[in-house]
């Protein structure tokens, strides 16, 4: 409760500004920065680091010395020096190979750019917060706050020789080459710009839209999203995954659908997106008014009326017989 409180008491601060005034946010597609020095500041401590000191020269050299956002970063995904060199040790060819890939990103920066200039020929009130790209501990490709979206570059070191011998199958599925790097930095923005709560404890609907929003969205703005995987394994059982995820989206269990990492066995993770965009895109697809449709999709207040304009569940409604 108390770090409820705090965490509280911090956003009301942010938010009033130091000096009592509530920042502006930036609504200029070309002025959010898109920050790569902890990228740096991630090879100079790795190339420091040895087993008699590695602990230390992460902490000091990496997560202390790095950009506000390495820090928050830090806090929500990375946890700790010792998790970020236990994930090192666990696959250290693959982060040896990661090198040559996170040196680039800085490329990526006109498509990214383009994406957001998409982003706001699409809706009104576009709003473009700052972009840290960093090293973590494979746990998180993307995430974000209330101030600024996070990359996890380690999520997308896959390229001709890199070794992924090393990775368990979630990773070997997910991990991305550096070249998609746009999907997810769109993937996030789309999340920054989303008006409704999805609290864990939602209904699997609520989440799995939530996700599958930002993906349909993503592809709008850049061509594609993150999750081409779930597609192909998806399309040709569309309506299988369907009637399953009929019988289950009204509660708030997603541990069949949502981030099940290397839990999944039979079925790839996080199907959920799949059938999140899939309703979504019907959304899309049945409106006269596309604008309109985004800014609905942005700002949805009662899913299961969304739903039923969704009209997705009529796609299978006459094999289904429902
Ligand atoms: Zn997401």
């Amino acid at each position: 409760m108390k770090d409820l409180y705090f965490s509280f008491l911090v956003g009301v601060l942010f938010a009033l500004g130091v000096g009592g005034q509530t920042p502006e946010p930036n609504r200029d597609p070309n002025a959010a920065r898109l920050v790569t020095s902890d990228i740096d500041l991630f090879w100079k401590a790795y190339d420091k680091a040895d087993p008699s000191n590695d602990l230390v020269v992460y902490r000091d050299e990496y997560l202390k010395k790095g950009s506000p956002g390495l820090k928050a970063f830090d806090q929500l995904r990375i946890g700790s020096p010792c998790n970020l060199v236990d994930a090192i040790n666990a696959a250290p060819r693959y982060y040896a190979a990661l090198r040559g890939p996170s040196l680039k990103v800085a490329e990526h920066e006109p498509k990214i750019r383009d994406s957001f200039r998409k982003l706001a020929e699409l809706i009104a009130d576009p709003i473009f917060p700052d972009v840290y790209f960093v090293i973590g501990r494979m746990s998180s490709a993307g995430t974000l706050t209330d101030k600024a979206l996070f990359i996890g570059v380690d999520m997308f070191g896959k390229n001709g020789d890199a070794p992924l011998d090393e990775l368990g199958n979630w990773h070997k599925a997910v991990v991305g080459s550096i070249d998609r790097l746009p999907y997810i930095v769109s993937h996030e923005l789309v999340h920054y710009q989303q008006k409704y709560p999805r609290p864990a404890g939602s209904s699997l609907l609520t989440r799995a839209v939530g996700e599958g929003s930002a993906d349909f969205i993503a592809e709008l703005i850049s061509g594609s999203h993150i999750n081409t995987h779930l597609h192909k394994y998806g399309d040709p059982i569309e309506k299988e995954l369907w009637l399953e995820f009929q019988k289950e989206m009204n509660g708030s269990d997603v541990s069949n659908w949502m981030y099940q990492g290397e839990k999944a066995k039979e079925r790839p993770a996080d199907l959920g997106y799949y059938m999140g965009y899939k309703i979504v895109e019907s959304y899309y697809k049945n409106s006269a008014d596309k604008k309109q449709a985004i800014r609905d999709i942005l700002e949805i207040k009662d899913m299961n009326e969304f739903f039923r304009k969704s009209r997705y569940a009529e796609k299978f409604s006459s094999q289904a017989g429902n």
